[in-house]
């Protein structure tokens, strides 16, 4: 009798072409996603005199560099020749080697780990790479979705093969029920603030437990992405009932009799009864609030009711140093309560919460008020902001002084511009606040749309549950 497998073991058994040793194999990919930022993987294909070797299993979408205002003029609108130029190269890619593109006027353009689910490519049991960290997002629907470097980009794309060290398994179960607006968001932030940025190195995080399961798409999309902040190689939730649902009828899905094929085999993906992880966390959902970071790590992240942290308090001599470092970067003094502090600008999307679920959230706190500091929407996917103009949420948005842009990373990273000045606090959705990371100087805290809709309404990082109740 076989043994009792987890997800990813079954998904990793089912795509190994050949084993070298017992831990590396060289793994079949189905679904590899493009951005404009694999310019040196196409390079360096085209150095090599190689082609892409599957093109019907490529897809591409600028997403880093697109600009968020002035989308209509398409890449004529584009005042930087740098960013056209990568935008037009990934074009040219999709063109030269028939891959499927949804360009910068494409109806479907988006970030990558927004429009993957969204299109139905990302499916249960599938090997997913992409030259970008987030990927672990595409997880949710119950693949191994892997961030690779440009030069397994380019392995990818000459072989749709990558070889890889067969990471551990970690099952992380989140039970309880989650108290008034603390979201998905809000889980991830104290999975990590738990377990550090280190916390799952080497391994793929298994979410699993009664809040996962009651979890729509959306939300375990939120927490798969940010597996990656906890060190994790991906992150994956089983697929179940939820899944097959939010799938159905999505133009790359599988369609009539493939789509019940499909079906019986995505029954057997999750882990059996039994299955060994190498390793186990809980986490009591019961107990967690609205989570803000107060540092420059992920991990930095408390409650919305409690204070910065005192470095005389951390538990060794390195944490120390680090907390006095971030201290000094985010320019707030040991013990300041993290509820009142001026914010001098909110951004709202990112791979993390741009999807229409996070949008109706930061608008149902934004409804009838009027932002207090400059405040943009950026939505995950030019398909999320057609949806959230049908749905009447880009005029909430506009009548509360908030700015209403196009789709694309913007602010997560300011590639294309979008950036936070230096010394400027912003309440942010995405999923970094690195040094540096919405600008040169920046300083970003991390929160739920509906957190990032409180801090625009007040000026203040704000208790949403103060506003709502
Ligand atoms: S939204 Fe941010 S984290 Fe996501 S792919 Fe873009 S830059 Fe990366």
């Amino acid at each position: 009798m076989m043994a009792a497998r987890t997800l990813f073991e079954k998904i990793w058994q089912r795509h190994v072409i050949v084993s070298r040793g017992a831990d590396e194999a060289l793994l079949a990919v189905d679904s590899h996603f493009v951005a404009e930022g694999s310019f040196h993987a196409f390079g360096a294909l085209a150095k090599d005199g190689r082609r892409v070797r599957k093109p019907r299993q490529v897809f591409g979408s600028p997403d880093h560099f697109v600009p968020t205002l002035g989308r209509e003029q398409g890449l004529a609108g584009m005042g930087d020749a740098e960013s056209r130029g990568l935008i037009e190269y990934l074009a040219h890619n999709a063109r030269e080697y028939g891959f499927d593109h949804f360009g910068i006027d494409d109806a479907r353009q988006g970030i990558l780990h927004v429009i993957g689910p969204e299109l139905g490519i990302s499916q249960p049991g599938l090997m997913i790479t992409c030259g970008d960290s987030h990927t672990s997002t595409h997880g949710a629907v119950g693949a191994f979705a892997l961030g690779i470097g440009a030069s397994q980009n380019k392995q990818v794309l000459a072989t749709q093969c990558l070889w890889q060290k067969r990471p551990k398994t970690m099952r992380i179960g989140v039970e309880g029920a989650l108290g008034p607006c603390v979201t998905a968001k809000d889980v991830i932030l104290a999975i990590i603030a738990k377990i550090g940025v280190s916390g799952a190195v080497g391994h793929v995080i298994e979410y699993a437990g009664g809040v996962l399961r009651a979890m729509t798409m959306e939300e375990r999309m939120t927490v798969c992405n940010m597996s990656i902040e906890a060190g994790a190689r991906s992150g994956m939730v089983a697929p179940d009932d939820t899944t097959f649902a939010y799938l159905h009828g999505r133009p790359y899905a599988p369609q009539g009799g493939h789509w019940e094929e499909a079906l019986a085999y995505w029954r057997t993906l999750p882990s059996d009864a039994g299955a060994k992880f190498d390793r186990e966390v809980t986490l009591d959902a019961s107990a967690l609030e609205p989570m803000v970071t107060w540092g420059t790590l992920p991990e930095h992240a408390i409650a919305v009711t409690g204070s910065v942290p005192d470095p005389a308090c951390a538990s060794s001599a390195d944490e120390r140093a680090q907390w006095d470092e971030a201290i000094r970067y985010i320019g707030l003094a040991p013990g300041t309560p993290l509820a009142g502090i001026e914010i001098d600008r909110v951004f709202i999307g990112s791979c993390t919460n741009g999807r229409i679920e996070d949008l109706r959230a930061a608008a149902a706190v934004l409804r009838g008020g009027k932002a207090a500091i400059r405040a943009w929407v950026s939505p995950g996917s030019t398909t999320v902001k057609r949806q959230a103009e049908a749905e009447g949420l880009d005029r909430v948005f506009r009548e509360a002084g908030c700015e209403w842009r196009a789709a694309g990373c913007s602010s997560c990273v300011a590639m294309n511009g979008d950036g936070v000045g230096a010394g400027e606090r912003c309440a942010s959705t995405s999923n970094r606040n690195f040094e540096g990371r919405q600008g040169k100087g920046s300083r970003t805290h991390l929160m739920s749309p509906a957190m990032a809709a409180a801090a625009a309404l007040t000026g203040r990082i704000t208790d949403v549950r103060k506003l709502a109740s």
